[in-house]
């Protein structure tokens, strides 16, 4: 895959995993997949900023995850900057529950959150790969992650250092919001 993760509805078909948009949760029937197109779906740690919203999303993303071109859960995970984490740790196990259930990879996002994000893997105990998206992360904290199992995922910035340990099976390249 080219393209490991993006928000580019209008990416190429076959070439790139895209990430549905809220709308799309929040009123499945709407949204149009395009032919050979691949999709991640998932509820975004910055959503959880208009709780009233959740709801929707969870019942959004039940659905839509059934979908046969969504080969991906995600992005969901946990941002200390963003949104609200109390919500995003509740609504994590579901992401994980419905990947299990149809057997799909995730599609992480954690911004100063690695701790509870590997608190989590601990105690959820997945079966499919869990990949970090936009990884920015010191090389420390590469082969921490790598080392529970976790994929990365590298965007147009990174630290070099952690890209060259990962290997090469293991990394991805994406280019997330960029176009
Ligand atoms: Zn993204």
């Amino acid at each position: 895959m080219n393209d490991f993760h993006t928000h580019n509805l209008n990416a190429p078909p076959g070439e790139a995993v895209i990430n549905l948009p809220a709308e799309a949760l929040l009123n499945p029937a709407s949204f149009t997949f395009r032919p050979g197109c691949l999709y991640s779906a998932g509820i975004h740690p910055w959503w959880t900023d208009t709780a009233e919203n959740i709801p929707g999303f969870i019942e959004g993303l039940r659905l839509i995850a059934a979908h046969p071109q969504v080969v991906a859960i995600g992005e969901c995970g946990f941002d200390r900057l963003r949104g609200d984490l109390r919500l995003q740790e509740e609504i994590f196990p579901l992401h994980i529950e419905i990947a299990e259930m149809h057997q799909r990879p995730v599609t992480l996002h954690c911004v100063r959150a690695f701790d509870v994000l590997l608190a989590a893997r601990k105690r959820l105990q997945p079966t499919t790969q869990w990949t970090v998206h936009g990884f920015r992360g010191k090389p420390g904290l590469a082969r921490q992650l790598l080392d529970a199992g976790i994929d990365l995922s590298f965007g147009r910035h990174y630290n070099a250092e952690s890209f060259e340990l990962t290997p090469p099976q293991r990394r991805h390249r994406e280019t997330d919001n960029e176009q």
